[in-house]
């Protein structure tokens, strides 16, 4: 039996690199536009990769499609995720996710009821701070 590699949806459009260290890419698969008070979107990390530390004001969901990658909360020790773990991020908690050193990360975000917002972006992932893993 062969094994179906194909990434399920299309790469989209690069992440803004004021809020993404590293080459990351996002697709929109339900915008605020669709009337579910909700966001989806695919986001592939390449190898080293991570988002900003942020916020959700209603917190996120993460589900892990594809690749190996790293989640931390403010004062926690940094998690490896990979393909098949879900991740429930409750609000208001201080976080980032990214790509693990040597292998891409693709996550299905969800953002509901972004009625009370979306996102509120802080401070880099330093060198220092993604490091520490290793
Ligand atoms: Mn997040």
């Amino acid at each position: 039996m062969s094994q179906n590699t194909e990434a399920i949806f299309p790469h989209g459009e690069k992440a803004s690199p004021d809020y993404f260290s590293g080459t990351t890419w996002v697709k929109s698969l339900v915008t605020a536009n669709d009337g579910f008070n909700t966001i989806i979107s695919n986001v592939v990390f390449e190898a080293g990769a991570r988002n900003n530390w942020h916020t959700h004001p209603n917190g996120q969901i993460l589900i892990v499609t594809d690749g190996v990658g790293y989640y931390q909360e403010k004062g926690k020790d940094i998690l490896v995720i990979q393909k098949g773990d879900v991740i429930k991020i409750p609000a208001d908690v201080i976080h980032w996710h990214g790509a693990s050193h040597d292998s891409s990360l693709t996550h299905i975000v969800i953002n509901p009821n972004i009625q009370k917002g979306i996102v509120q972006w802080m401070d880099r992932v330093t060198d220092e701070e993604y490091n520490r893993f290793k």
